[in-house]
């Protein structure tokens, strides 16, 4: 019955129900690591905690709730369910991957799963006609980003889905930055939603996790049998703190989509910047796919100042007060990274300036603090900035 609630109260409600033994409204977090049986083999539904534990299936069935998923799968971390879905393939096969790829992403990709056989395709698939080219016979997985990281691109995941569907390749989309709050690609046609819970669905950044959803049944199986056998699985303390974070997930969506307006619009109307990436600018090139596909516009956005070299862009992510510098994103509150020295750092130089992450970008993650005082801050250290140039 409850997962028939719209995506408001399902964060809150969506796969749970009170503690059998004492009717806590909250999972009690069960640390226990075995679970006695009465005879061998006679348990109450759980053996061992890397198989199973009660407080991760609590979020699992959250998570397969709000994504409108069948199965939900918790990881310890968004890379360790990555590598949960690449292990569903061997040596020869292939991966077609959009090139505006989180840097772990790539690392993932390039330096474990390529030396063991898998090979990727890096292309830019914002256009599915032309990504069609890109499918080859060995290509078995498509896997997207969108929006993008940092470049904020928005793909559109319905088309890329048919595409998919009808060359019998798996469709992954990573849907950190979006959440189900703006975007279920499951919906939209994908095979597997993939997220670093580390960031909107934890969203106070406490903890580092990871999560798959998919529908159909034999993927399921095959995801958990991967996840118990490669064991890397989410702690019960971790799992409980992402079940916690994503109740509050819609309500905190909404703000971060209101104050990434706020800050989009200011820096786009700022002399001192030369240009916004923020799906929700009407000059966005995607603006139009992500009206279509997507709720609102999300508090991620990148911007490059104007006239900026790699040191003035240091130089102003330093000198921010009310965003922190730091990496990671979706937390409440705001941050503001420099891709080319530390998210993107892994990345060779023209391989990242192909994909537009130049030595200026900054990327800012837009948190839930009263919007004025972000606009205060971002206008003191652009002021800095042309100072110190003058
Ligand atoms: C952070 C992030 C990841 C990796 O997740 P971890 O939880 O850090 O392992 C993957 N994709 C995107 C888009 C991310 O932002």
């Amino acid at each position: 019955m409850k997962n028939d609630l719209r995506f408001n109260s399902r964060t809150i409600h969506g796969g749970q129900q009170p503690d059998a033994a004492y009717g806590a409204v909250m999972p009690p977090v069960y640390l226990s690591s075995t679970f006695a049986q009465t005879a061998p083999g006679q348990h109450k539904g759980y053996e061992y905690s890397r198989s199973g534990n009660p407080t991760r299936h609590a979020l699992e069935a959250s998570l397969a709730s709000i994504e409108n998923g069948a199965s939900g799968l918790a990881f310890s971390s968004g890379l360790a369910a990555m590598d949960a879905v690449l292990k569903l393939l061997g040596p020869g096969d292939e991966v077609l991957a959009n090139r505006d790829l989180y840097g772990g992403s790539y690392r993932l990709f390039r330096r474990v799963f390529e030396p063991l056989g898998i090979r990727f395709r890096f292309e830019d698939l914002g256009k599915p006609g032309e990504a069609a080219n890109c499918i080859g016979p060995k290509t078995r997985l498509i896997w997207l980003e969108s929006p993008t990281n940092p470049m904020m691109n928005v793909l559109d995941i319905g088309a890329m889905a048919e595409l998919a569907r009808s060359r019998g390749v798996l469709l992954a989309v990573d849907n950190t930055f979006a959440t189900p709050y703006l975007q279920q690609p499951l919906d939209l046609g994908a095979d597997i939603v993939m997220h670093s819970a580390t960031k909107y669905l934890g969203g106070h950044s406490d903890v580092v996790a990871g999560a798959l959803v998919v529908r159909d049944p034999e993927l399921a199986g095959r995801l958990a049998f991967l996840q118990n056998a490669s064991g890397a699985v989410l702690g019960p303390m971790d799992s409980y703190l992402v079940l916690r974070g994503i109740k509050t997930l819609h309500v905190r969506m909404q703000r971060h989509c209101e104050n990434g307006r706020a800050v989009a619009e200011y820096l786009a109307g700022h002399p001192g910047v030369e240009h916004v990436f923020w799906p929700g600018l009407p000059n966005h090139p995607d603006h139009e796919i992500a009206k279509k596909q997507m709720r609102d516009f999300g508090g991620m956005l990148s911007f490059i100042p104007k006239g900026a070299r790699y040191e003035d862009a240091v130089k102003l992510v330093s000198a921010l007060q009310v965003f922190t510098l730091a990496e990671s994103l979706g937390g409440v509150e705001s941050l503001a990274g420099h891709p080319a020295s530390m998210t993107h750092a892994s990345i060779p130089r023209e391989e990242r300036l192909k994909s537009g992450v130049t030595d200026s970008l900054i990327r800012l993650s837009v948190g839930i603090e009263d919007a004025d005082d972000l606009l205060e801050d971002l206008a003191r250290s652009l002021a800095a900035l042309s100072f110190g140039r003058s």
